[in-house]
């Protein structure tokens, strides 16, 4: 809320009722915004400024998969609408993997970083070209249940997170609205793909500033989630805010861990009213220090698969 500019002498009234959307869908700038925001973090972050360079081309070539391309497959008419009067996630991520033609995604991605990448990231691109289709739909499946794929081919998940990522944002932008926001146990799953997030965002635009949101890492749509209360478990009791200082003392990046004692994880939080380029995944991958030094302690476990980055199990 904005400080209060009506105060008269019976006490003071909000200068501005908020009312923030309970669910925000993607838009089209989506990618490019991220992969601005990567290539911010490249000179933040000099330590992963090679990882973050590659990964900003990743993102800035789904940009370009998104914009040129057309949905090969669209739902029935009107199949939107009903799930959406059902209160089911239109676009769940179960029902659609078959459907859903995100292979012509991935080779218009393989194809644009063809151009840009350096030698060391070469070979990741020949492996997934070389990939028998069954390992490429392995792949797939460990991505879109929120899992690690086998060691040997960890490498090359992220590019294929990143296909199915343009296949469900594009649809994500047809849908003729948002659905409602997710209640009980269902709070923490999208309501429009029912996947996992990965992190959430505390916003600063006039509409939603300092409202959290969390943010689905396969269709980017948000949901809001009240502050002071764990994404994983629900309890706000044992809550602590870890974060990484710079030499200065001050916040090296604008991500926290919000970690709770009661369930024994953490979820990063993305301050956008720390740093108004923040952006959920990009600063998620930035801020990868801080998911070492948190495994390092060993007292909290990390809740959020990040597609876009693999680091285990
Ligand atoms: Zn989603
Ligand atoms: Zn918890």
């Amino acid at each position: 809320m904005k400080p209060n500019a009506g105060a008269h002498a019976f006490g003071s009234a909000p200068a501005i009722i908020m009312d923030p959307p309970q669910v925000a869908l993607a838009d089209a700038q989506l990618f490019a915004r991220r992969a601005a925001r990567l290539r911010e973090l490249v000179i933040r972050v000099p330590a992963l400024d090679e990882y973050l360079a590659f990964m900003a081309r990743l993102v800035q070539a789904q940009h370009l998969a998104l914009s040129e391309h057309e949905p090969s497959w669209r739902p029935q008419p009107g199949a939107f609408d009903q799930a959406l009067a059902h209160g089911l996630p239109p676009l769940g991520h179960v029902a659609l993997r078959r459907d859903l033609d995100w292979r012509a995604d991935l080779q218009a991605i393989l194809a644009s970083l063809e151009l840009h990448v350096g030698q060391r990231q070469r070979p990741l691109l020949d492996q997934l070209r070389q990939l028998p289709q069954a390992q490429l739909e392995a792949l797939a499946e460990a991505a879109l249940d929120g899992r690690a794929a086998e060691p040997a081919l960890r490498g090359v998940q992220p590019l294929v997170a990143a296909a199915l990522q343009v296949a469900w944002v594009r649809l994500a932008l047809q849908l003729p609205r948002a659905p409602a926001r997710p209640g009980g146990e269902a709070r923490g799953l999208c309501p429009c793909c029912g996947s996992a997030p990965v992190v959430s965002v505390v916003h600063n635009e006039q509409h939603r500033s300092g409202v959290r949101y969390l943010h689905c890492g396969l269709c980017s749509t948000q949901w809001h989630l009240e502050r002071l209360r764990c994404s994983l478990c629900g309890e706000g009791g044992k809550l602590r805010y870890l974060a990484l200082d710079d030499e200065d003392g001050k916040p090296f990046l604008p991500v926290q861990a919000e970690a709770c004692g009661d369930c024994g994880g953490y979820r990063k939080l993305v301050s956008r009213d720390l740093d108004g380029h923040a952006e959920a995944l990009a600063d998620d991958l930035a801020s990868l220090a801080l998911d070492l030094a948190l495994g390092e302690g060993g007292e909290y476990a990390r809740g959020g698969f990040n597609p876009l980055l693999v680091i285990g199990d």
